[in-house]
């Protein structure tokens, strides 16, 4: 499998007063952190963007992280079956085990 050499990623600016948008590269908003639009000079916020293979980002389905996160939430005092539903609720959108953690927690309203 072939891993990407480089991005080309446009940053999207939108003008706050007519709400043009203006479509400006890396390179561009390191050089000349700025856009010109209704007669206004803008100031942008430069970003930096790197690249993160799938790899480190898959979503977690493993059963015995899961346990092992109910079990953490259980020895903070949780009973089995909160604990389990915050784990659940929690899942889909972490990448890692401390965000398992760390949503199955702010799940707890
Ligand atoms: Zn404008």
């Amino acid at each position: 499998m072939l891993k990407p050499v480089d991005t080309d990623i446009s940053l999207i600016y939108e003008c706050p007063q007519c709400e043009m948008r203006h479509w400006l590269n890396e390179d561009e908003v390191r050089l000349s952190p700025d856009f010109v639009c209704c007669g206004k000079l803008y100031k942008i916020k430069p970003v930096k963007i790197k690249l993160e293979f799938a790899m480190l980002t898959e979503p977690i389905k493993n059963n015995r992280l899961k346990d092992e996160v109910v079990a953490k939430l259980r020895g903070l005092g949780y009973d089995r079956g909160k604990a389990q539903l915050m784990v659940s609720e929690a899942i889909k959108d972490t990448k890692t085990p401390e965000d398992l953690m760390k949503n199955a927690l702010s799940k707890d309203i």
